[in-house]
């Protein structure tokens, strides 16, 4: 590697590589005493006798991320070698959560650390504590996105995980008499010790501009982009290890620096605060995470911040192509870029751009090799939620590309126009371009016609895509669409997050569940063995007492760790119908101070969740919530029968801690809507069991469990449809016929929840019972309302519900995204693993 190739870390100023970082993991508890206080003495400049837990944490990061590098050196060079095909993932968002615990366990170092600070008069777990979450993701998507990168270096393939460095990450949430206030997550306050910085290796990002035409020498039309401003991308690595197995990849995430000779002329003419400013406002790129998920957002910044990603990794695609190719060829021999959404879906352009105006390819060759390189995930089956960017906005920003897509558009639909003849509202539906007062490009379209394989989330969420969304594309291209089951790695999910059931299951059947999630399969026999099923409950009541400690201290409301954990934790959003399992609570509620709760467990219900910021009718669900808890808490009647908890600030460490202690999960989405949810494979592979709806992969989870071991009600897909189109089916007949729930309904109208003011709640009142609530809540009730007594008598029987808990555990092998990585590998990027 030469002494300017960004990828050797070692060139890196931050990169702390000298004596100590080559003890290649032999080292023993004293070496590693000794390298802690090497990094407290010369990083920190604090005497290592005296740090605290802080300076500790920042220690033992730069001390772990020796071990990182060096692997990761070695890893790019087997790369490199062996010369084999690379994975682009590229993804607006990683959420990533915290790493020290993480990497400690897949390097293998979690023992010996924690007896080393032990040693030292140190408790890892406060430690641990210190460490800031990279919120770099909203929910499932960028979850799902660093599952991914877990799954992909402990499978060994050479991939790159390729974003953006947002400054500030998903908000603070904090609440404000039970409002959401939103707060700025200042992440890198102190800095952040997993990543290295590229401060030489910049590369320019065009925008805005002009496309200037000329007639090369050889007579051919070509294309130039002029007159444009520009912007620095800056990379920064963070480094993912595989389990085990020395193996260690990274994710690249772009920050905008302003180039160097920026705005000279304000320079020169004295202005020098206009020019500073300038500057400011270039790096606003890569400045905040949008807090959006599942709802568009058409903020030019927000295109920008997708241009902006797109073209600096390709930039970097490009180079490292370039060492060993001449020309494109071997292109997609080399290379395979999963779009995770249409957030990078700009690139399809970006490469055709760069292959005809900067390669001289022509158009055929060019697209053949488009096609090749990409394949798309879709994630989303709400319409509301697909990218759509307006063709004024598109066309001042990147005047090229919306020339290109113009082109990709009039060749595809003279494709669609031989296929189909004479059939124009086919090709109106198609189109790229939403036609409109306001013409939009439609980013999902893009994505499809301009890559090799589309695919979804969950079985139902491919089939509802060949069906529904992209019917007619499916009737063009049926090759192309293919599904991949969402997963969870269970290496931060189970082994790092729950110790106590990993160590039980370990002790049983062995470790090698870790990589090989199937494994768990043999737990199975063990569910009719009384002790191991006593024990496996003692875990988990473990888990509850540390998690009603958590809630104490952090909302100030004493729960029973004997009581059934009801938990429904995930982004705030309508479809995921917090509001049904609120008029649960409130059913419940009125059965308590009526007298007819008599034979039902005492129940803590959970909440946790984020909510768009500008999503109002999210965040009315959450001062509901807190205002039917605060009611609840207030009354003497309920006594400890019945606690509501919104735990704030919902993110990857908090759900750590929320999963392993609950009883039941919350999936109840309206049946058709959520993809395919990774929450609900997080709390069934920590023995929780589901109580939900068949949409996503919750339907897959009940092909494994068996439905006798999940709480399955509602109404399916095809019912939710059907229910949409009967006029006679109707939320206000159940609201006139089931006497409960129009007392929980008008309890919400009448201000019972909220100190006799009848107006707050009203918008939910009448969503509920219109005849276009999208999200059916109120057809769901009743059979809900079943379902929760069957979960109540369910819990009372500790022994079977202890039994179903393993099976359901046993059963959860399909659910790892080392099987999901797989797939994509062997099906869409054409690897061998
Ligand atoms: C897994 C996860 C999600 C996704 O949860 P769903 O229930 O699938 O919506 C969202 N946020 C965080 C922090 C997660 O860990």
């Amino acid at each position: 590697m030469s002494t300017t190739d960004p990828d050797n870390p070692l060139r890196s100023p931050t990169s702390p590589v000298g004596p100590y970082c080559s003890f290649g993991g032999h080292l023993n508890n004293a070496e590693l005493a000794e390298t802690l206080s090497h990094h407290l003495l010369s990083f920190l400049g604090r005497d290592p006798q005296r740090a605290g837990n802080r300076e500790l944490y920042k220690a033992l990061a730069y001390t772990v991320r020796d071990f990182l590098i060096e692997r990761w050196v070695k890893t790019q060079k087997e790369f490199y070698a062996r010369n084999r095909k690379r994975v682009y993932y590229l993804s607006l968002e990683f959420l990533v959560g915290r790493s020290l615990g993480n990497s400690l366990v897949n390097l293998g170092l979690l023992d010996r650390v924690s007896e080393t600070l032990k040693e030292m008069g140190y408790n890892l777990a406060e430690v641990r504590e210190e460490e800031e979450d990279a919120a770099l993701g909203n929910g499932g998507l960028g979850r799902l996105a660093a599952c991914f990168l877990d799954s992909m270096a402990t499978l060994g393939i050479p991939a790159y995980g390729y974003g953006i460095r947002y400054e500030y990450g998903l908000f603070y949430q904090r609440l404000l008499d039970g409002f959401q206030m939103e707060t700025p997550d200042n992440w890198l306050r102190y800095g952040s010790p997993w990543e290295f910085e590229r401060p030489w290796n910049l590369y320019p990002v065009k925008f805005n501009g002009r496309v200037y035409s000329y007639q090369d020498d050889q007579g051919r039309l070509r294309y130039e982009w002029v007159d444009t401003d520009e912007v620095m991308a800056m990379a920064h690595d963070v480094l993912v290890p595989g389990f085990n197995n020395d193996s260690v990849i990274n994710m690249r995430l772009w920050s905008a620096k302003a180039p160097r000779d920026m705005d000279l002329v304000s320079f020169h003419r004295g202005d020098y605060v206009q020019a500073v400013r300038d500057v400011v406002d270039s790096e606003t790129i890569s400045k905040v995470l949008y807090p959006s998920d599942d709802i568009r957002e058409g903020q030019e910044l927000r295109f920008k911040q997708q241009y902006f990603f797109v073209a600096a990794t390709f930039q970097d695609i490009l180079r490292r192509y370039q060492k060993k190719h001449e020309d494109f060829k071997q292109f997609t021999d080399e290379v395979a870029v999963q779009l995770n959404d249409t957030h990078p879906a700009i690139a399809i352009p970006e490469l055709m751009r760069l292959l005809l105006d900067e390669g001289g390819l022509g158009w055929e060759e060019a697209w053949e090799i488009c096609v090749g390189t990409f394949g798309y995930t879709n994630h989303t089956l709400l319409p509301e939620a697909l990218e759509t960017w307006s063709v004024d906005l598109f066309g001042r920003i990147l005047p090229r590309h919306l020339e290109i897509v113009y082109e990709i558009n009039r060749r595809f639909l003279e494709e669609v126009a031989a296929r189909f003849p004479g059939d124009q509202d086919r090709l109106r539906r198609m189109s790229l371009i939403a036609e409109g007062d306001e013409p939009k490009v439609r980013m999902a379209h893009l994505a499809i016609v301009g890559s090799h394989s589309t695919n979804g989330v969950a079985e139902l969420h491919t089939h509802l895509q060949k069906t529904r969304i992209f019917k007619d594309f499916y009737d063009l291209y049926p090759e192309r669409f293919n599904n991949k089951t969402n997963g969870i790695t269970q290496r931060r999910w189970l082994l790092k997050s729950n110790p106590g059931l990993a160590a039980l299951i370990t002790e049983k059947i062995g470790g090698d569940w870790a990589t090989d999630l199937y494994r768990l399969r043999e737990l199975e026999p063990l569910a009719e063995d009384g002790e191991f099923r006593r024990r496996w409950l003692a875990v988990k009541h473990d888990n509850k007492r540390r998690l009603a400690a958590l809630i104490d201290q952090r909302c100030g409301i004493s729960v029973d760790p004997a009581a059934l954990f009801d938990v429904h934790v995930k982004r705030l959003h309508e479809y995921k119908r917090q509001l049904l399992n609120a008029l649960h609570v409130i059913v419940l509620y009125h059965r308590i101070i009526g007298g007819r709760a008599e034979g039902f467990p005492p129940r803590v219900v959970i909440f946790a969740g984020k909510a768009a910021p500008s999503y109002q009718r999210a965040k009315l669900i959450i001062k509901l919530i807190n205002s039917v808890a605060e009611t609840v808490h207030r009354d003497p009647r309920v006594e400890d029968r019945l606690k509501v908890v919104f735990i704030p600030n919902y993110g990857v460490s908090l759900a750590e801690k929320i999963i392993p202690a609950a009883d039941l999960s919350e999936q109840i989405s309206t049946a058709g809507t959520e993809a395919s949810g990774t929450g609900n494979m997080k709390f069934a592979l920590n023995g929780a069991l589901t109580i939900g709806t068949m949409d996503g992969a919750n339907i897959e989870m009940c092909e494994e469990f068996g439905r006798e071991n999940m709480f399955i009600f509602g109404m399916t897909a095809e019912q939710v449809e059907a229910a949409r189109r009967d006029p006679a089916r109707q939320p206000q007949t159940v609201y006139q016929e089931n006497e409960e729930i129009k007392a929980a309904v008008d309890a919400l109208g009448a201000g019972i929840f909220s100190r006799g003011d009848s107006a707050i709640f009203r918008p939910l009142v009448d969503s509920l019972l219109s005849s276009d609530d999208p999200y059916l809540t109120l057809l769901d009730l009743p059979d809900y309302l079943r379902c929760q007594e069957e979960v109540g008598r369910a819990f009372d029987q500790r022994e079977s519900w202890a039994r179903k808990s393993i099976f359901n555990v046993a059963r959860m092998g399909k659910f790892s995204t080392d099987r999901t990585i797989r797939e994509y590998a062997r099906e869409i990027w054409g690897l061998k693993v």
